[in-house]
């Protein structure tokens, strides 16, 4: 077997300074008498291994504020929150940190802008992801979310209507510009970003699938199920026609799927640790003889 580690793989900056702004808080607060917890509204990223590590170190994750109480430490996670949130957690007299990533909350200053000038708001993404939910909560009754092209059909406004669109940051590129092709031959009046808010980490991780997926077998994918850019990974592997495996950690990776004389490209989501990859390797060194190309 033969092994080819994608680059980029792994940790964006947005995971990066969530898990770090985490780790801080923890720090802080350890040996505080009485025990202070910290609470982080929704997974801190969308990471099992990480989100359990931060679990046994003593971090509570919450979806409602009502859990959190009074005057407690609370993080916002990197995938943001809506304004009402904020309202909640400043009513409650809690700490926050906010851990959103920059390329977030710039997608949430576009909504806020739009909304303001007027505009329906067209948001491409996942209804009930948590970085959707949050920029749908800067102006609900002018964002309208649609997750594919048979929705975008179904739209329906006014000639002249103020038209704007946003998309969520981890999408497939080539999908999402089929939608926003689409959007605009529909309602050639649209604005937006010239391509999408689909930030460049999940873009170059796509890229270096495609780039590298020529002569490869399968593709492995380290990351989790909830992990919006690591399953479009997976869908960018299989839309080249690769059988792709999307694994949280090597335990899970289905082994009777691979074959000796397998060349295996290998990649991680932007919110999967290195060290799981490497254990992931090993794994297939053990099993198969693998070697690999080159491990950074
Ligand atoms: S994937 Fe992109 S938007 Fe999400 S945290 Fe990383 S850099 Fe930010």
């Amino acid at each position: 077997m033969k092994i080819v580690l994608a680059q980029p793989r792994g940790f964006c900056s947005g995971v990066k300074k969530a898990v770090q702004l985490l780790e801080s808080a923890l720090a802080q607060v350890a040996g505080t008498s009485p025990p202070t917890s910290i609470y982080v509204y929704h997974q801190i990223v969308h990471n099992t291994y990480i989100v359990e590590d931060f679990q046994r170190r003593g971090v509570i994750f919450v979806d409602s504020l009502d859990e959190v109480p009074d005057g407690s430490l609370l993080l916002f996670s990197a995938h943001g929150v809506a304004p009402r949130i904020r309202l909640e957690a400043a009513k409650q007299h809690l700490k926050t940190i906010d851990a959103t990533c920059s390329l977030v909350d710039n997608a949430h200053q576009l909504a806020r802008h739009y909304a303001d000038e007027g505009y329906k708001i067209i948001l491409i993404g996942h209804r009930g992801h948590d970085e959707i939910t949050g920029i749908q909560g800067e102006a609900p009754e002018a964002i309208y979310v649609v997750e594919n092209e048979k929705e975008i059909e179904a739209l329906d406004f006014p000639p002249g209507e103020k038209l704007a669109y946003l998309t969520q940051t981890t999408l497939s590129s080539a999908e999402t510009q089929k939608q926003i092709d689409l959007l605009t031959s529909r309602f050639p009046q649209i604005q937006g970003q010239a391509k999408s808010n689909i930030c460049s980490a999940t873009q170059s991780r796509q890229d270096a699938v495609r780039q590298l997926s020529a002569g490869a077998d399968a593709v492995l994918i380290i990351g989790s199920k909830n992990s919006s850019n690591s399953r479009r990974l997976k869908e960018v592997a299989e839309s080249i026609g690769l059988p792709a495996y999307l694994t949280d950690r090597p335990e899970d990776i289905p082994i009777d799927s691979f074959d000796t004389g397998d060349t295996v490209l290998i990649t991680a989501g932007a919110s999967a640790p290195e060290h799981l990859v490497k254990s992931c390797v090993a794994l297939l060194q053990q099993h198969f003889g693998a070697v690999t190309d080159a491990v950074s």
